[in-house]
């Protein structure tokens, strides 16, 4: 059982690297440094809605109804506009601040290197991310990630996104991995599970929530300590 897969793929963002908290830590510098104190009573307000915005505009982006210049500063955008302040100036700055220092955090799940200390000695690691280039390397580098992988799959290189089946199979074309060797292990239901089922690789689903679902899986964990035991 344990060597049946060769290769494992790797979703970033909430799966290794801790996404929320390292942008929650951005999110308050810039309620400081921008002053917004001035107008939205406390950081944490800020955070909710702009998390809350920015949730939803990613769902357009994923589905290519919304571009990467257009959401970098359109999240800010809204969220501003939310607490009443018009300021399409400001949103960009923010935009561009965000885009500038969050990829720089370095905060990664509990035993993100436990884990891939423990599987780089028996499989091939990769990553397939949905998230932009020019930060993903910033990420990876800065958090001591980057050795662990052999390929780095982009979806703004290859030109579509999770769950599109192309990304996969280009993920499987460039290590030279087959579905059946493979497992993909990821945080998103649907770009990372569904995505590899529909080019029937095995999938784990990293729920660190604990959300309740009714997707079929084909392995769940709460923490990424479990893959110990599964692989
Ligand atoms: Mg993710």
């Amino acid at each position: 059982m344990k060597k049946k897969y060769e290769h494992i793929f790797f979703d970033l963002d909430r799966t290794l690297w801790h996404f929320d908290e390292n942008s929650k830590s951005v999110l308050n510098n810039i309620y400081v440094n921008f002053k917004l104190n001035k107008f939205i009573d406390s950081a944490n307000l800020f955070i909710d809605k702009y998390q809350e915005v920015n949730e939803a505009l990613w769902m357009l982006y994923r589905d290519d109804k919304v571009t990467k210049e257009e959401l970098r500063w359109k999240r800010f955008d809204h969220t501003l506009t939310h607490f009443n302040i018009k300021d399409n100036k400001m949103a960009v700055e923010i935009g561009d601040y965000y885009i500038t220092h969050s990829p720089k955090q370095t905060l990664l799940l509990p035993y993100t290197i436990e884990v891939l200390d423990y599987l780089s000695k028996n499989y091939q690691l990769h990553i397939i991310t949905n998230g932009f280039e020019e930060v993903q390397y910033i990420k990876l580098t800065e958090s001591g990630l980057l050795t662990y992988f052999d390929v780095i799959i982009l979806s703004e290189k290859v030109g579509v996104k999770k769950p599109h089946p192309f990304i996969f199979k280009k993920a499987f074309s460039e290590s030279g991995a087959k579905a059946k060797n493979s497992i993909m292990i990821g945080d998103d239901l649907y770009a990372d599970i569904y995505g590899a089922q529909r080019v029937k690789m095995d999938n784990i689903y990293f729920n660190f929530h604990k959300i309740e679902h009714n997707k079929s899986v084909h392995k769940e964990i709460n923490c990424l300590s479990e893959l110990l035991n599964i692989l």
